[in-house]
């Protein structure tokens, strides 16, 4: 069975989007080609934060890892996990009855099957149409005032969506002109965007 590269998996809950709040096993994957300055999970792809070996598991291996009953789904992470071919791993995760969620920029095509998916996109690398088009959420990082309509701009041909929510990048959380931005886009643009949070940051959950 195909091995894949994985930097952590843990039982915790959903701390953003739709889901938030719900019971969740993650499962987070290494490597990541976007490279945003900001990453909240560098220790999956930058040099000096990453581990001196990686662990590898095969989906049977994770399968026995998650198997306790206790969540309501699958959260598949990174890094980048679309950089990996995740057609083995959610096929014996949904075989054995589970409900599988993704977590992407959106950039790379997807292999793989999915309940949920939340397309993230990032600057660097812009999200594939088609991406947009099954995203079941999107969230947007606003990391500066005018980014919020730059990326309504782009991703509203696409998506379909009537979840797309507006996060302040973290560490910005509490600087008015991000947030006074989003709070005026959400005036100006109305459905589908919504105010967002990375509530388990709060709670200091993983
Ligand atoms: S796309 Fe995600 S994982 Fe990759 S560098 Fe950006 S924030 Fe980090």
């Amino acid at each position: 069975m195909k091995k894949y590269p994985i930097s952590e998996f843990f039982h915790s809950w959903q701390g953003e989007g739709c889901h938030m709040g719900k019971s969740a096993f993650f499962i987070r994957l290494m490597g990541c080609p976007i490279k945003c300055v900001w990453c909240d999970s560098a220790e999956t792809w930058k040099p000096g934060h990453m581990p001196d070996t990686v662990e590898r598991y095969n989906a049977e291996e994770l399968l026995q890892f998650a198997e306790t009953g206790k969540f309501e789904f699958i959260v598949i992470t990174g890094g980048e996990p679309t950089i990996h071919d995740l057609t083995e791993l959610t096929t014996t995760f949904s075989n054995n009855g589970y409900k599988i969620h993704l977590e992407t920029c959106g950039a790379f095509k997807i292999f793989g099957k999915f309940d949920w998916v939340t397309v993230s996109p990032k600057w660097a690398s812009l999200p594939l149409d088609e991406n947009l088009n099954i995203a079941d959420e999107i969230k947007l990082i606003v990391e500066e005032r005018d980014s919020i309509k730059k990326w309504w701009d782009i991703i509203k041909p696409f998506t379909k969506t009537d979840s797309v929510w507006l996060h302040p990048e973290w560490s910005l959380r509490n600087v008015s002109e991000i947030t006074e931005a989003i709070n005026f886009a959400i005036a100006e643009y109305g459905k589908p965007l919504r105010v967002g949070f990375q509530l388990h940051k709060l709670y200091n959950a993983t």
